[in-house]
């Protein structure tokens, strides 16, 4: 999954080399880490495998920055439920029923704030 990258700046070393914050969206973990140099680091808070984002560093607002971690639960509950979905379609537990409401629930929040985001064009 993709990183999250905030406040891109000079090292207080004085070095020259830039760093950035690597905010795990999965467990919150945050990590000072060079900008450049890396595409993928593993989580010191969960092992998850994260990637640099293909654009860098985004500007990133908290609205976006929970977006970014909604769509990662989102994605996760998706996984668990498809894994429960039987080849007709239905589900092996009323867990699984309501894992699909959730990651409708989930899809469409990340929808209306898509929605209300400036376009780049
Ligand atoms: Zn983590």
């Amino acid at each position: 999954m993709d990183a999250i990258l905030s406040n891109r700046r000079q090292s207080p070393s004085g070095n020259g080399v830039e760093v950035c914050d690597l905010t795990c969206p999965s467990c919150n973990h945050v990590a000072v880490l060079a900008f450049e140099g890396w595409d993928a680091v593993a989580c010191l808070g969960c092992r998850a495998e994260l990637q640099r984002p293909a654009e860098g560093l985004p500007p990133l607002n908290p609205g976006q920055e929970l977006a970014i971690r909604v769509g990662v639960l989102r994605d996760a509950l998706a996984a668990d439920l498809r894994a429960m979905t039987e080849p007709d379609g239905t589900h092996s537990s009323d867990y699984g029923s309501r894992l699909a409401v959730f990651v409708n629930i989930l899809s469409e929040a990340i929808s209306a704030y898509e929605e209300t985001q400036p376009k780049p064009f």
